[in-house]
């Protein structure tokens, strides 16, 4: 009799467990769901300053705050661009 007791109390504590998993679970996904990729760090869109093309940050270069999708369009649109003060 006390073996079937503790047996329903360890079924108990693991349907319990794997619900509280389950549930973080959901949330977790719920949560990174709710989340814009285009808000993600390093996954933001950003568009070329030559050819005005949208790319992920990541794939994009950066020179003198501007954007680029490569570095052929980087420098020609630096060629382009009146000379600095
Ligand atoms: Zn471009």
């Amino acid at each position: 009799m006390n073996l079937l007791i503790i047996r329903l109390i360890i079924f108990a504590i693991l349907f319990f467990a794997g619900l509280k998993l389950y549930r973080m679970y959901r949330e977790w996904r719920i949560e990174r769901d709710d989340n814009d990729p285009r808000m993600n760090d390093g996954n933001r869109m950003v568009r070329c300053r030559y050819c005005q093309v949208h790319l992920p940050e990541d794939d994009a270069l950066r020179d003198r705050g501007e954007w680029f999708c490569c570095i052929d369009h980087r420098d020609k649109y630096l060629e382009e661009r009146p000379p600095e003060e």
